[in-house]
This record gives structure tokens, C-alpha cells and sequence, in this order.
């Protein structure tokens, strides 16, 4: 064999290893997780699995974990993990503390968006590059969320609540980001900035960022999603596509109430 096919064989060779690290160090896989709250048992055996890119739907009614999932997939002190694996790729992400899922990859963006007081829109930005484990540059945030540019020196918590967040996902992104946790991301929000906030999601699907999606506008959530989990007081009551939930009225009903 001639050398210089020798090396077209082994670059295709090393093409495939990466082409497949790359898969798995994106692929999320969760595994039977129970989280509590002290001595109260709410998540009680979670297993779900995305791929990436993927936008996922946490579904249920009030009070059925999700909010606990996402806490507990992104490794914060409450609630205790208690049993379970979380992998992202090769990643295991239930043996890390917040900070490590964090420079892992993992970005939770809570309800109460936590947008700091004092600080410009860019003040906020600026701040969470400062963390190792760089995402966007401003350039590129800016480009995909006009609003932000336009208001960039004004602070941040004087915007209206859709624009606020804008800056909560926009803050995710400027980390090195592999998989987005939003909680309830378009409570309090008019239709049409929910509109506005899903274009930017599927724009974030594009570009290959996995996505976890809690909303109790569980149709406009759907809408979104390529896939749905259920919870049922702390269980899985439902796996499957965002569309067989949209087309199954009984279920819907059952444990959506929609
Ligand atoms: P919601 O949309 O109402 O927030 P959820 O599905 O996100 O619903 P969680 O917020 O995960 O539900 O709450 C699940 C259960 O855990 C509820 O019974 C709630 O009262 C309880 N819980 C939530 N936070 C705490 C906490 N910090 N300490 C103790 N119990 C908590």
C-alpha cells in the first residue's frame, strides 16, 4: 500500500473516531434519577434520552418535578441527587457539581431569569464570558437578537419581561453551550414575543445546541418540540414525539389539562 493511501485511510479512519466523539459528547442520556428536597422524595425515577440538536418538551401538570429535573440535570445543591446517571456524551454529569455541568456545557435558564441589577444588557453578557468556557461573542449574540443590540446600554432588568428573556437565553449562549435548560421561558409573555422567542429557539436547534423545554403553554412548547417527556408526580407517565401528544386528546387531557 502506498503511503499516501496508507493516510487516505487513516484520515478517513481518524474523520469517523471524531465524527463519532462528536455524536456522543453531544447525546444526553438521563437514568433513572430521584432527586429530593430534604426528606421530600419528588423526582422519583426519571429516564429520558435526546439527541442533538433536539428540542424536548418537560411536561405536566403543577407540581409534577420538572422544575426539579431541570435543578437536578443542571447539578444545583437543591435538590439532592440521590440515584441515577445524567451522561452528556462521555460526560458523567451526575458526579459533577454545578459549576463543573456548567463548564461541561449545561445552561440553566430559571424563571426568574436572574438578570442582574445594575448592569447593562452587555454588562450581563460581558459577565458571563468571563467564566472559563467561552460561547458567542457579543458580534454574533447581537446578530441574532437585534432587541439586545438596540438596548445593549440599558440596564438590564429596566427591559419588558420577553426582552429580559432574550438576555437570559443570550447569556446561555455566550458560555460554551452543549445542552440549554429553560424553565418556563414565555410565562408572563404576549403571544407575539412568544413568536419572537420560538424563531430564536429553532435558530439554536439549527445550529446544533440541545434543548430542554419546561412551559406550562405546554401546546406552544409542543409546537417547538421534536420530543416529549410527561411527568406524573415525579414518574414518567409519557415518552414519545411532540406530535403524538398534539394528536392524543386523551392524554393531553389526562396529565396536561389542554
Ligand atoms: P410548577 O409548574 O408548579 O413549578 P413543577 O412541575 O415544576 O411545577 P416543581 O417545582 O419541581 O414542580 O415541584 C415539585 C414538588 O416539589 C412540589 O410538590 C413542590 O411543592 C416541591 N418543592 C419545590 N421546591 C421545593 C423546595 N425548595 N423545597 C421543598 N419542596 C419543594
Amino acid at each position: 500500500m502506498s503511503a499516501i493511501v496508507m493516510d487516505q485511510n487513516l484520515m478517513s479512519q481518524t474523520q469517523t473516531a471524531v465524527a463519532t466523539r462528536a455524536s456522543e459528547a453531544t447525546h444526553f442520556q438521563v437514568r433513572d434519577i430521584h432527586a429530593y428536597y430534604g426528606e421530600s422524595y419528588i423526582v422519583q425515577g426519571v429516564s429520558f434520552d435526546i439527541r442533538e440538536g433536539e428540542i424536548l418538551a418537560l411536561l405536566g401538570r403543577n407540581g409534577a418535578g420538572k422544575t426539579t429535573t431541570l435543578r437536578a440535570l443542571a447539578r444545583l445543591d437543591n435538590p439532592t441527587l440521590k440515584q441515577g446517571e445524567i451522561w452528556l456524551g462521555g460526560q458523567a454529569v451526575h458526579k459533577m457539581k454545578a459549576h463543573e455541568a456548567a463548564r461541561a456545557g449545561i445552561q440553566l435558564v430559571p424563571e426568574d431569569r436572574r438578570i442582574i441589577p445594575g448592569l447593562t444588557v452587555e454588562e450581563n453578557l460581558q459577565l458571563a464570558q468571563v467564566a472559563p468556557g467561552r460561547g458567542w461573542e457579543l458580534d454574533k449574540i447581537y446578530s441574532h437578537f437585534p432587541r439586545l443590540a438596540e438596548r445593549r446600554r440599558q440596564e438590564g432588568v429596566t427591559m419588558s419581561g420577553g426582552e429580559q428573556q432574550m438576555l437570559a437565553i443570550a447569556r446561555a449562549l455566550a458560555r460554551d453551550i452543549k445542552l440549554l435548560l429553560l424553565d418556563e421561558p414565555y410565562e408572563g409573555l404576549a403571544p407575539v414575543i412568544v413568536q419572537e422567542i420560538e424563531k430564536i429557539l429553532i435558530e439554536i436547534r439549527r445550529l446544533g445546541i440541545t434543548t430542554i423545554i419546561v412551559e406550562q403553554n405546554a401546546v406552544a412548547a409542543l409546537r417547538l418540540s421534536d420530543r416529549a417527556v410527561i411527568l406524573d408526580t415525579g414518574e414518567v407517565a409519557f415518552t414519545g414525539t411532540a406530535a403524538e401528544v398534539l394528536d392524543n386528546a386523551e392524554l393531553r387531557h389526562e396529565y396536561l389539562a389542554i
